[in-house]
């Protein structure tokens, strides 16, 4: 079992990253990376073999055969279970049997995890939540969204889609948000949105969150830019935060780049805010882009040593932990925007 390797991915919307690990998850044996295809399904299972088959043309003999599985974390709605992806719009997959399908072309079983909840199992296990069995992770980028580990366990809720903070209103007569709600988190909040806001008060529209983090205490637009940013996400924490009762905060992805920029103003909104909740400690996530890939491998070294053995491919003690129902269908206010 301890000489076992997986391939694991993550399936990103513009690349897909992959690495060959062992079961300390320490440095790769191997690491590759293709563009992902723009919603073309077919293509990106072809491109996930292709990116399988380099990896494995990597190793020298005697450690490709000890390749057991292959871990993908993928954005969307992830049936974990099943191997089955039910709504990736930017992959241009709808019920796709990832799974199954990528496990008859490459002859190894496949698990397929969620991305964003991989990546908080992976800061949970070796970044900046070690030793916290109660953890909220937020990462904010093109989107927010969120890893919640309650308990030790990874929390995905029976329609596989908990942690959409991004898509939990803050302004109920706010911002039109492509999922169809009015005035989501990630309208406000996100590093697209803090970059198109600050576009429009400037007459840039290539302006990026990161100009905004630059020209912080030098240009007032970008710092009332930020400080908006910073109180709806303060609103959107507030609630988690209340509901969850996180040991502690987490917060990863790109905007998570401004440090103590982003973590001190954050905090101190929550502390003033708050009267029932308690604020618990808000920390920047550590393994940076390597999370995603990181939380796959271990994730899919969790499922084939629950298994028993990596061939066995049954039921195992996932990430999860938790047997889902079929959900009648993706219920309509989720279609479409991922
Ligand atoms: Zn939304």
């Amino acid at each position: 079992m301890t000489h076992h390797l997986v391939l694991a991915l993550d399936v990103g919307g513009t690349n897909t990253r992959g690495e060959v690990l062992d079961a300390t998850l320490g440095e790769p044996l191997a690491r590759a990376a293709l563009p992902t295809p723009e919603r073309d399904g077919e293509a990106t299972l072809t491109t996930i073999e292709a990116l399988c088959r380099e990896l494995l043309g990597r190793l020298p003999d005697a450690r490709r055969t000890q390749v057991a599985a292959v871990g993908l974390g993928v954005p969307g709605i992830v049936d974990t279970t099943r191997g089955t992806v039910r709504l990736a719009g930017n992959l241009g997959w709808t019920n796709m049997p990832v799974g199954d399908r990528l496990a008859a072309r490459l002859g190894l079983p496949v698990h397929v995890h969620h991305d964003v909840t991989a990546a908080g199992l992976a800061e949970q296990a070796l970044g900046a939540g070690a030793g916290v069995d109660d953890l909220l992770a937020v990462f904010i980028g093109t989107g927010i969204a969120a890893a919640i580990v309650a308990g030790g366990v990874s929390v995905r809720g029976g329609l596989h889609q908990a942690g959409e903070l991004g898509h939990v209103p803050v302004d109920p007569d706010g911002l039109l948000c492509p999922c169809g709600q009015r005035g989501c988190l990630e309208m406000y909040s996100s590093a697209r949105a803090i970059g198109r806001t600050y576009g429009a008060v400037t007459g840039n529209p290539a302006a990026t969150s990161l100009d905004v983090v630059t020209a912080l205490g030098h240009d007032p637009r970008a710092d009332a830019v930020w400080s908006e940013a910073l109180d709806a996400l303060a609103h959107g924490l507030l609630g988690a935060i209340t509901l969850l009762a996180p040991s502690r905060v987490v917060l990863g992805g790109g905007l998570s780049g401004a440090g103590a920029a982003l973590v001190d103003p954050l905090r101190a909104r929550l502390v003033a805010r708050a009267r029932v909740a308690a604020i618990p400690p808000i920390v920047t996530a550590e393994l940076g882009q390597r999370a995603g890939v990181l939380g796959a491998g271990l994730a899919t070294f969790r499922r084939i040593q629950g298994a028993g053995g990596a061939a066995a491919g049954g039921d195992p003690a996932d990430e999860n932990q938790v047997e889902v129902a079929e959900p009648a269908q993706v219920p309509a206010a989720v279609r479409g925007w991922r």
